[in-house]
């Protein structure tokens, strides 16, 4: 049977990440994914890497100044795969968040930013206006301009294992996990490649499986304390116009919600909901309802689109984000990720659950803190804020 330092179940960001945490830190490292890289949330976000505006109003000013410090380090290491990307604010007379209200927001940003130059904003001419893609300009009082970073998802989290791969970690694909047993050692690994019924050890397991966490720590013996957590689902939709100016960040006219038009692939994405989820997470979809919401988002803004209707979206997906368990609405509930273990010190299961695109590294380093008592100290590779990642061939 082989053994390992660590075995990762889940082959998204974050499990890409703590694979390649691990092997730079000089362990030994199994990713057990079972279809393909990114297949789950990790290609279904907003595909943003940023600070998280909104996050201010919630208070939540510690993930804001992480995110921030994360989206530097990108825009440094992932240069070819982060851009940053101007992003508007429009403030029409009914908009909620007034202009000073926003320059405040984006004064604490910069504040919490370091007042780096990404973190430069402030308000758009007036001339201007005519470049922003058709943006409503009836009842327009302001438009707020800042920056942030855009990557894609799926492609991030590919490069993110091609750099732990190049530094000798391994990886099952696609292999689905089984079980495990808690034993003195560690944790004996049971998992499914092909026809083949497969077995490993490894010091600590680590369940990165996003939505399916809980169903991969319901398969451990003995059972160990699984978080509360519930699912909600965001949507997002591409329509057939190119917006090119930037990210525009608009209130729902619906429910005066955030959502982003942002420009994709020579279309627009635009995104995202936020629906109570209680089904298996492998029959999420979006609903006609959250592709109507979100069309009414386009035509409220965009005069030109007044003609848009369901049979114009050309993709469609929806992911599942893992909020802590509460009577909040989702908008309003803490997006800090949740990492639980068997036990403290020494423990012998991880689990992540929760967190953001943009805090896969700084996540990837605290579990590496967390289990590293339990794994002997061996020569770090290499540092993970310095390795350039680079579109995996
Ligand atoms: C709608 C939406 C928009 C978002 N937008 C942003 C954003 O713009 N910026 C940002 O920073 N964050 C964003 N997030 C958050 C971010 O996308 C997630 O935190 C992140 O992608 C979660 O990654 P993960 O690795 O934990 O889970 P996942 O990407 O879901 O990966 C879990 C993996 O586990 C695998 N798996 C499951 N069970 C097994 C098994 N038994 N055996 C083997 N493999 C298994 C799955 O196949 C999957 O690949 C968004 C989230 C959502 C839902």
């Amino acid at each position: 049977m082989k053994e390992y330092d660590v075995v990762i179940v889940g082959g998204g960001i974050h499990g890409a990440g703590v694979l390649q945490a691990a092997v730079a830190a000089g362990h030994s490292a199994l990713l057990i994914e079972r279809f393909g890289l990114a297949s789950g949330t990790s290609s279904r976000s907003s595909k943003l890497i940023h600070g998280g505006l909104r996050y201010l109003e919630s208070g939540q000013f510690a993930l804001v100044r992480e995110s921030l410090r994360e989206r530097a380090i990108h825009l440094r290491i992932a240069a070819e795969l982060v851009e940053l990307k101007p992003f508007f604010i429009p403030v029409y007379r009914d908009t909620r968040r007034r202009p000073w209200q926003l320059k405040l927001g984006l004064w604490m940003y910069a504040l919490l930013g370091g007042f780096d130059a990404a973190t430069r904003f402030g308000a758009v001419p007036q001339r201007e206006w005519a470049s922003l893609d058709g943006l409503k300009t009836q009842g327009l009082e302001a438009v707020i301009r800042y920056h942030d970073a855009q990557t894609d998802d799926a492609v991030l989290t590919r490069a993110v294992v091609q750099s732990a791969l190049s530094l000798g970690a391994e990886l099952a694909m696609p292999a689905t996990f089984i079980r495990a047993t808690l034993t003195d050692a560690g944790v004996r690994i049971g998992y499914g490649q092909g026809d083949a019924k497969l077995e490993c050890s490894a010091r600590v397991l680590v369940n990165a499986a996003g939505p399916w966490a809980s169903h991969v720590a319901q398969a451990i013996t003995p059972p160990i304390s699984i978080p509360a957590v519930d699912l909600v689902q965001g949507a997002h939709i591409v329509v057939p116009f190119a917006v090119t100016a930037g990210i525009y960040y608009v209130e729902s006219p619906d429910d005066g919600r955030a959502v982003f038009v942002m420009p994709w692939q020579g279309a627009t994405m635009i995104g995202t909901t936020e629906t109570p989820y209680r089904g298996e997470p492998d029959r999420v979809h979006p609903l006609p309802e959250e592709e109507e919401y979100l069309l009414a988002v386009a035509r409220h803004y965009f005069p030109a689109l007044q003609h848009l209707t369901r049979e114009h979206i050309t993709q469609r997906f929806a992911g599942l984000r893992v909020l802590p368990a509460a009577s909040q609405v989702a908008f309003d509930r803490s997006r800090e990720t949740i990492y639980s273990t068997d036990r403290d010190p020494n423990p012998r299961v991880l689990g992540i659950y929760g967190g953001k695109l943009t805090g896969w590294r700084a996540a990837a380093a605290h579990v590496l803190r967390r289990i590293g008592p339990s794994l002997a100290a061996k020569p770090r590779r290499a540092a993970t804020d310095q390795m350039i990642l680079r579109r995996a061939t």
